[in-house]
């Protein structure tokens, strides 16, 4: 392995001090204690207090659920905080450069707009599989992250697991594995591979399968070098207290949760069942995700009709090998069969 974390971080994050919070200087150990240090409010409200800057008792829930120690876990704003905390850490404006592959999630070539990062694109192969010779071939000391979205958006599959170890294995930079989609899929989370691989970091969200989208909360699992650098800039109280709080109580649910996602991946089959029987569908492809893709005769005007017919769906056809393709997120049994009448109504 020829990972060297120290000679990929940035020059400025490596030598910064970070501020140090009320909370960073005295840690409650559960006793009783007054609190005049940190110029709050002292009347009672439930949010009279500041947030526990390393949100300690969901991360607890979540490295029981996840199955990984709670040291190995950052909580953001999102999984786009998350995310951008890695461009900040990892990437010199006007000189490094990021890997995407395409068709992908959008948010990694606007994050590195934001932060005056280059981006390199490797168009993922007719499969929709990592070119990973190509990728390897192209990286370089500036290549300081390559994102593998995994189940993919919009391209809905997961990629196989010998390209993920050959990538994580060959890359010198940090891979990132955006993991949003890991609860709809049959593959295994990369998680598991976090003692194996230094430079890998796992990013997951409360946004889909725990339908917690309004409270912005994105993980991100490392190992332990990696996450003490984005501690280090990350804002002192970047998950606010309502979203902790909220985040425990559905965390509790794990039935209803795991009841939802099983409904979802019913009326998913029935999705693909009915998109597949509709004549101006050309093709269906198969999901590992909450969403389906299909190729269509005319996208524009297939999206066109079905705005008209009051379905807003996600046009992908201007996205790389997306051709007249839509996505379709997975709805509750009443609003997929909306769906699906509008779909042969427009027939
Ligand atoms: C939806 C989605 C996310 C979630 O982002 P949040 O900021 O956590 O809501 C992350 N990655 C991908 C690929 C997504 O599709």
């Amino acid at each position: 392995m020829n990972f060297n974390l120290d000679k990929i971080t940035r020059e400025s994050v490596k030598n910064l001090k970070p501020y140090s919070s009320a909370r960073d200087e005295y840690v409650s150990d559960g006793s009783e204690m007054v609190f005049l240090d940190a110029n709050e409010n002292p009347y009672e409200s439930g949010v009279n207090r500041y947030p526990d800057p390393y949100q300690r008792s969901v991360k607890n829930v979540l490295a029981d659920i996840k199955g990984a120690p709670a040291d190995h876990l950052l909580l953001g704003n999102g999984s786009d905080e998350v995310l951008d905390l890695l461009f900040r850490a990892f990437c010199e404006p006007g000189q490094d450069y990021i890997i995407t592959l395409p068709p992908t999630y959008g948010m990694y070539q606007v994050l590195a707009g934001i932060n005056n990062v280059g981006v390199t694109e490797i168009t993922l192969n007719a499969d929709f599989q990592p070119q990973v010779s190509k990728i390897l071939e192209t990286q370089s000391p500036q290549s300081k992250l390559l994102f593998l979205c995994s189940p993919n958006n919009p391209t809905s599959n997961s990629f196989d697991t010998k390209s993920m170890h050959d990538l994580l294995s060959g890359f010198k930079g940090i891979v990132v594995v955006d993991e949003a989609y890991i609860d709809f899929s049959n593959q295994e989370s990369c998680v598991s591979q976090l003692y194996k691989y230094p430079n890998l970091v796992v990013t997951q969200t409360l946004s889909k399968a725990y339908g917690m989208a309004g409270i912005r909360l994105g993980l991100c699992w490392a190992s332990l070098e990696i996450i003490a650098i984005l501690n280090k800039i990350k804002p002192p109280y970047n998950v606010n207290q309502l979203t902790q709080l909220k985040a425990l109580e559905r965390l509790q649910d794990r039935a209803g949760v795991a009841q939802e996602i099983q409904n979802i991946l019913s009326e998913r089959n029935v999705m693909e069942q009915a998109l597949g029987a509709i004549p101006f569908v050309t093709e269906v492809f198969p999901s590992d995700a909450n969403f389906v893709l299909a190729r269509v005769d005319d996208a524009n005007r297939r999206y066109d009709q079905l705005l008209a017919a009051g379905i807003v769906i996600r046009n992908r056809t201007t996205q790389a090998l997306c051709e007249n393709t839509l996505r379709f997120t997975v709805g509750t049994p009443e609003e997929n069969r909306k769906l699906i009448t509008a779909l042969k109504s427009i027939a």
